[in-house]
């Protein structure tokens, strides 16, 4: 028995969301780990309002 599915590319309308909400999640995970104002220039204030997160997930802090 030959096995013919029709696999169509997904059309970008639907993987919309999904490349949206990743780049918001790369976005997140990026400010509360890595930035400590280098990019967003807000010096210390991220750093500080996300503080209790950094030290959950162990990031390196202080
Ligand atoms: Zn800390």
């Amino acid at each position: 028995m030959q096995h013919t599915a029709d696999v169509q590319p997904l059309p970008l309308r639907e993987l919309m969301p999904a490349l949206i909400l990743g780049a918001f999640l790369v976005l997140m995970i990026y400010l509360v780990q890595f930035d400590q104002g280098a990019i967003s220039q807000t010096g210390v204030f991220l750093h500080e309002l996300m503080h209790d997160g950094r030290h959950l997930l162990g990031v390196p802090c202080h």
